[in-house]
């Protein structure tokens, strides 16, 4: 496959497994990148020496590119700017902030620089800020979110036939049939998280990784839009979000149930209880634990078969 979004990348398939914090260290990105798709170390989890550290382990085990995901939202941003430049990371996923920001910077340095956005306004704000390609992500993805709530079936169409630079869909893909769906729809190449939290390269928690091969179907939810909205397992812990909006909590009160470090404690320590576990509506399709290679192989080898039978009788009528 060589189309707008492998060409970009220099990679063999429009296949990105996104950044997520606490899953996604060097061992997935290597892995999905050596695999032929676009692996991305998710920094916001991430001292600034951790990073380093990562991208030193990631460089180690892949020749091919791969990216980091900054999210706006956490510290030492501008530090970490500093690690990808001095060790030339060739791509940055900016999300959860102002694309204005930092992309003029980083594209000096040559670094090509992508933004996430969950809506039509932000894709085009992003493209205006001069962003290489933009990946579109829909209501259905796990972790930081939209307010919108609108689904990817309705995004990816609006978000392609308005922008002119390279699209990626994201939020309910897992699959290679989903993959083609969100190409049918417009979007250029896809990004995958959910299905790469379940394999044995990501950071995750044994536990997390358990309960997500066995989430049933309506588990998920967003919520905290008065914070930073965010899909989660409906665990114990967002028991007690709901409570607090039962008793008409407010902002503050609700960053009170909140505290410090939900993610880490639930997603990498795996306490299912009192953790946050971030998680996209695609978990209830995904059953099994694999290697990350073998999603990045699944997926094209389904996409490619879907795509055959969409010469069968059935699309035609
Ligand atoms: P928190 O802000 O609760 O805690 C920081 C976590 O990040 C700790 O686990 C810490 O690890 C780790 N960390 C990694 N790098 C740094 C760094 N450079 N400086 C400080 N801490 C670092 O983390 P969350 O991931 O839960 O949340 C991040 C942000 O997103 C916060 O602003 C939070 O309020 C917001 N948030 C909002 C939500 C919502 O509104 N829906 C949901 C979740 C988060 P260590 O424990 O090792 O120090």
């Amino acid at each position: 496959m060589k189309n707008r979004i492998s060409e970009l990348f220099d990679i063999e398939f429009p296949l990105i497994q996104a950044g997520m914090i606490w899953c996604s260290g060097w061992e997935l990105a290597s892995s999905v990148s050596n695999a032929g798709g676009l692996g991305i170390i998710g920094s916001g989890s991430m001292y600034p020496e951790v990073l380093d550290d990562q991208i030193i382990k990631c460089k180690n085990a892949t020749s091919k590119p791969f990216a980091v995901n900054l999210p706006m939202l956490y510290p030492d941003i501008d530090k970490h700017i500093e690690t990808i430049i001095k060790h030339k990371v060739p791509i940055v996923f900016t999300s959860a902030g102002n694309p204005k920001t930092w992309t003029p910077h980083l594209q000096s340095n040559g670094i090509k620089v992508v933004h996430v956005v969950s809506s039509l306004k932000f894709a085009l704000k992003a493209q205006d800020a001069g962003v290489d390609a933009v990946v579109a992500e829909g209501f259905e993805a796990g972790g930081h979110n939209g307010r919108d709530e609108t689904t990817t079936m309705c995004l990816i169409p609006k978000v392609a036939s308005e922008i002119r630079i390279p699209l990626i869909a994201a939020g309910g893909i897992g699959t290679g049939r989903a993959m083609l769906a969100a190409m049918n729809l417009g979007a250029d190449g896809v990004q995958i998280g959910s299905r790469f939290v379940a394999t044995f390269e990501s950071s995750a928690h044994q536990n997390f990784k358990d309960r997500i091969v066995n989430l049933p179907e309506g588990e998920t939810i967003l919520t905290l839009k008065e914070l930073t909205p965010v899909r989660v397992i409906k665990n114990e812990f967002y028991k007690k979000i709901e409570s607090a909006y039962e008793s008409n909590a407010d902002a503050d009160e609700l960053k009170n149930v909140l505290g410090r470090g939900r993610a880490k404690k639930g997603m990498f320590e795996g306490d299912l209880i009192e953790g946050e576990l971030e998680i996209g509506q695609v978990a209830s399709l995904i059953s099994n634990i694999m290697h990350a290679k073998d999603v990045v192989r699944e997926i094209i080898d389904e996409y490619r078969t879907a795509l055959e039978e969409q010469k069968t009788d059935k699309f035609k009528f």
